[in-house]
């Protein structure tokens, strides 16, 4: 072997070593970018993340590709939204992965939404109403509160999975669960200004933000959930929410943003985009500037209301 053909190797074995580290234990497969996000907080070096959806996707409505098939199938563990969220996907995926050890029921597959208690838990189900979630709302991830209880469950949960790095995501998650309390105390003041306030939503993806920030829902610019709003509701929605005091027209980075900007230009009430989960703006590059942003845009589109 030559010294060319010897740093060669040397250069092609050092390349692979970065390519695969020896300490991607767990194939994490996240449903959403926030769990991929939290994924990350908690599995550090311990987990390689794929995310099967990006923030400008409704995760309502996913494609099965053949790509997230094949994502799915070499998975250690599928970490979800769940609640029927995916309903119109996951088992599709999941059938066709046949991964067992990421099937509902087994150690691989975890729901974010089996960890807490839902809002919005409907009495009696009417599909008529639109597309409701029937579990109850799985919009879970816009409440840092909730997303600190997932995490505690999620460490355990891949601390399980892979035990020898057990300690690693015992440390990691004490580490986020320290940084995201005070991050929480922070933003209650920050938000202070926000309670009390009446917005207009587009779907009702907000229930735990509102919750959190004592902010009230005063109508909805989908006509029913799942439902894009028409021209007369359009115009009857025009007449409304004057009436309704509303501040702020809230609505996500994967949604159409004409109806709010159209009702925002005959209002004048300001219409506010939120990243709705982690990339949806560039400032939510994870968790902590995620919620960051929310807090940041909805003070601003205040602002600018001219009280
Ligand atoms: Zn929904």
């Amino acid at each position: 072997m030559t010294l060319r053909t010897g740093l060669v190797v040397l250069a092609v074995a050092a390349a692979t070593v970065i390519a695969a580290p020896a300490h991607a234990a767990l194939n994490v497969f996240a449903c959403e970018p926030e769990w991929g996000a939290l994924s990350t907080e908690l599995g550090g070096g311990d987990v390689s993340v794929f995310v099967a959806t990006t923030a400008r996707q409704d995760p309502h409505q996913i494609q099965a590709r053949p790509a997230l098939i094949s994502r799915l199938r070499n998975a250690d563990v599928a970490v979800c939204t769940g609640a029927e969220l995916e309903i119109g996907w996951m088992p599709v995926l999941l059938r066709q992965s046949s991964n067992g050890k990421v099937q509902p029921g087994s150690p691989g597959y975890f729901e974010a939404t089996q960890q807490v208690r839902l809002l919005e838990v409907p009495t009696r189900l009417d599909r008529a109403e639109g597309d409701v979630h029937p579990q109850g709302n799985p919009h879970v991830q816009t409440d840092p509160r909730y997303m600190r209880v997932i995490a505690a469950a999620l460490a355990k949960r891949l601390a399980e999975l892979d035990p020898a790095h057990a300690a690693s995501y015992a440390q990691r998650a004490t580490a986020f669960d320290d940084k995201l309390g005070q991050a929480i105390e922070r933003w209650r003041t920050e938000a202070a200004p926000l309670k009390g306030v009446n917005a207009v939503i587009y779907h009702k993806d907000w229930v735990y933000l509102f919750a959190w920030l004592g902010i009230n829902d005063v109508a909805a610019i989908e006509p029913k959930p799942g439902v894009p709003p028409g021209g007369a509701y359009l115009a009857q929605l025009l007449d409304e929410v004057p009436k309704r005091q509303a501040k702020l027209i809230v609505y996500a980075a994967y949604q159409d943003a004409r109806a709010p900007d159209f009702i925002a230009d005959k209002t004048h009430i300001p219409a506010v985009m939120l990243p709705f989960t982690v990339g949806g703006t560039d400032a939510a590059k994870d968790l902590f500037g995620f919620y960051d942003d929310t807090i940041k845009r909805l003070l601003v589109g205040l602002g600018g209301n001219g009280g």
